[in-house]
């Protein structure tokens, strides 16, 4: 790749991470919209994002990798870290922001959309021995027509090996599982890939209640207190209201022990997802990005 970061003109930012700075931006020659994420000097998080997202080429409900940006010429002949990575422009942002602007929580109908497209691209990533372990709703992007598509592989892992513990601290702490808490207690059976499954299902529970859900709202998430709530606590679980599917499901992926929690394949058989109209589905969540594109103006 001989892209370079001068091809693209910044236009304005879409958001902000640990990893660097991501900006709404536009290819100068072909007039291509891309989201160009940048990265500190010497973050290695970007080669591996770049090595995941080009494996996952063709999964669906993962973001597009359109071009890897180095440092300079003869960064790539070095094989040095990426720069800038200019990826597929998600229109609707992510759904932590879209909870923020809507400033209400979602229901079931546009929920079971998040949930079954992310469903899809955990299936094809685990496929693929790819390993997310940073799922959340600020992770998750959404599309103008409702399209859902898991991002930020910067703290993914493709498993070269059967049985990879892979339970470093990586990721945000608010959404690991107990078991990456404790991988000693786990050693013997370690499934890297249930993980994932259960900051699926916190990013979901979270999205129904508005807020974090595994502390009282508004209290700050250190770590302490969110090793506490995640190995000691109850495993949260969507209010009375709810339906009896929807609490079904998020209780499948909040099954504190990794062993009897649901794998990726039953849930996508689950009837939360399964019988559901997914057309209707993506149609709802749609109607929310709309609606907080027009609370924008
Ligand atoms: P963090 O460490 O906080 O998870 P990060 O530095 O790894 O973040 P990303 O998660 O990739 O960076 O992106 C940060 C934010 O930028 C996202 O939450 C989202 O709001 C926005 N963003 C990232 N990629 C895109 C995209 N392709 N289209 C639209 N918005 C995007
Ligand atoms: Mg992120």
């Amino acid at each position: 790749s001989d892209a370079r970061l001068s091809d693209y003109e910044r236009l304005s930012v879409l958001g902000h991470g640990n990893g660097g700075t991501v900006y709404k931006a536009r290819h100068r020659r072909s007039a291509q919209p891309v989201a160009l994420k940048l990265f500190a000097d010497g973050d290695t998080s970007a080669a591996r994002e770049a090595e995941i997202l080009m494996l996952a080429a063709d999964a669906p409900h993962v973001v597009r990798l359109h071009a890897v940006i180095p440092s300079s010429a003869s960064a790539v002949a070095a094989g040095e870290a990426p720069t800038a990575l200019a990826l597929e422009l998600m229109p609707g942002g992510s759904l932590s922001g879209l909870l923020r602007r809507l400033g209400r929580p979602m229901g079931e109908q546009p929920i079971a959309a998040v949930a079954r497209q992310a469903l899809l691209g955990l299936a094809a990533l685990h496929a693929l021995r790819v390993v997310h372990r940073d799922l959340k709703p600020s992770n998750l992007l959404v599309g103008a027509g409702g399209e859902v598509k898991i991002a930020d592989f910067g703290a993914g892992k493709v498993l070269r090996r059967r049985l990879d513990p892979c339970a470093s601290y990586v990721g945000t702490a608010a959404y690991m599982s107990p078991e990456r808490f404790d991988p000693e207690a786990y050693s013997g059976d370690y499934d890297p890939y249930a993980a994932d499954v259960w900051s699926l299902g916190v990013a979901i529970l979270e999205l129904y209640r508005g807020h974090f859900p595994l502390l009282p709202e508004g209290q700050r998430p250190d770590w302490a207190a969110l090793m506490c709530a995640i190995c000691f606590g109850e495993a949260p679980e969507p209010p009375a209201a709810a339906s009896e599917e929807f609490r079904d499901f998020v209780a499948r992926c909040l099954e504190k022990k990794a062993g009897r929690r649901a794998s990726v394949a039953e849930l996508l058989e689950h009837p939360f997802v399964a019988e559901r109209d997914a057309a209707g589905a993506q149609h709802a969540l749609a109607a929310l990005v709309a609606e907080a594109e027009q609370r924008d103006q």
